[in-house]
């Protein structure tokens, strides 16, 4: 149903992935359980690094460190630095030394801002490495891709990943995007129009495909990014890239391939309101989920906007997103104090439905 066989011998190459045991948060992830989730999602290799650890990162960074050693190579390790730690450069020179490719960077779970010095001295160090910086960006970071675009300009050889869409900074930023080869965005991230804007505003080149294991899974993450890039009219070589050509490239310390300019705004093409609909109350349904809260009424809602009595596609298109929005009560009836598992049907109705052009998945639920 994800058209992942599609793709041939491409090598998928998620580009965002952690293991840890102490986040805050409650998740947890074993290098066993990643793995297990890069199988099932058919990928062969991850970006590997620690999730959010209160009290520091050289043993998260060592964990990480072996996980990648004992992989046979499926595994890429960032070593996870706080920029307001002390010897935070040190310990990126260590990790640098011990084997990892490159950085991870969360200003907000580890509370700093841009620009800042020592992230300075870590870009830096990436530049000389031809190496990844990847960063966090999300809600409540100011300046983030403002600094970013200033950090790649200075420092060409470090190629810096916006991660999550780089949706702080989506909206302004595809001119930069398209002059800086060594700026890029990572897919991991749930909401359809951010993904539409994403692959038609940004060049392909500049594009990774990321899942953001075990917060979102894999097989989640490739279908998404298959079906919105084919929405905007990617083709087979902008496909295969950025399931993981371009990442292996960077990883290779290769300069990046050039694929051309972004679509464009234009390629995302008409809006079917019947469609829209059903995004609208899908993604309210998954912010109130992702919070905790009970996202049933929206889903209702959405099964409503579902009914119609068009024909053709976009009756096709609704009526397989009404069976997803009815597996997702299911689930939600079945598991009463678990807000989540009406999550993924509903997430997987949302990109259907946003993505009319596509037409209904082949295989029916
Ligand atoms: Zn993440």
């Amino acid at each position: 149903m994800d058209g992942r066989e599609a793709l041939g011998d491409a090598e998928w190459f998620d580009a965002h992935t952690h293991i840890g045991q102490n986040d805050p948060d409650g998740r947890k992830a074993t290098p066993e359980e990643i793995l297990a989730g890069l199988d099932q999602a058919g990928h062969r290799r991850s970006m590997l690094f620690a999730m959010h650890e209160p009290d520091g990162y050289r043993a998260a960074n060592d964990a990480v460190l072996a996980a990648a050693a004992a992989s046979g190579g499926r595994f890429t390790p960032l070593a996870r630095i706080a920029p307001n730690e002390p010897g935070a450069v040190q310990e990126a020179q260590r990790a640098l030394a011990a084997g990892a490719a490159g950085f991870k960077l969360h200003p907000r779970s580890d509370a700093f801002g841009l620009p800042h010095p020592v992230v300075d001295q870590v870009v830096a160090l990436a530049h000389e490495q031809r190496g990844p910086v990847l960063f966090h960006a999300g809600r409540g970071i100011p300046h983030l891709g403002e600094a970013v675009v200033e950090l790649a300009r200075t420092y060409p050889g470090a190629r810096l990943i916006l991660a999550h869409a780089g949706i702080s900074d989506l909206g302004w930023i595809a001119e930069d995007a398209a002059a800086l080869d060594n700026l890029f965005f990572d897919t991991a991230w749930w909401n359809v129009a951010d993904h539409l804007q994403l692959y038609a505003t940004i060049p392909p080149g500049r594009i990774l495909y990321a899942s953001d294991m075990p917060y979102g899974p894999g097989i989640f993450a490739s279908f998404c990014f298959l079906r919105v890039a084919r929405a905007v009219g990617h083709g087979r070589d902008a496909l295969r890239a950025i399931a993981g050509g371009q990442l292996s490239r960077i990883i290779a310390g290769e300069d990046p391939a050039d694929l051309g300019p972004a679509p464009g705004v234009d390629a995302v093409g008409p809006r079917v309101i019947e469609t829209e609909r059903v995004v609208s109350y899908c993604s309210v349904a998954l912010q109130l989920a992702f919070r905790g809260f009970d996202p049933s009424e929206s889903i209702a809602l959405a099964r409503l906007a579902c009914q119609t009595r068009r024909d053709g596609n976009v009756g096709e298109l609704l009526h397989y997103a009404d069976r997803l929005l009815t597996i997702a009560q299911e689930s939600g009836a079945a598991n009463p104090e678990m807000p989540f598992a009406m999550m993924p049907p509903t997430l997987l109705a949302m990109v259907i439905a946003g993505t009319p052009e596509v037409g209904a998945p082949p295989i029916a639920v």
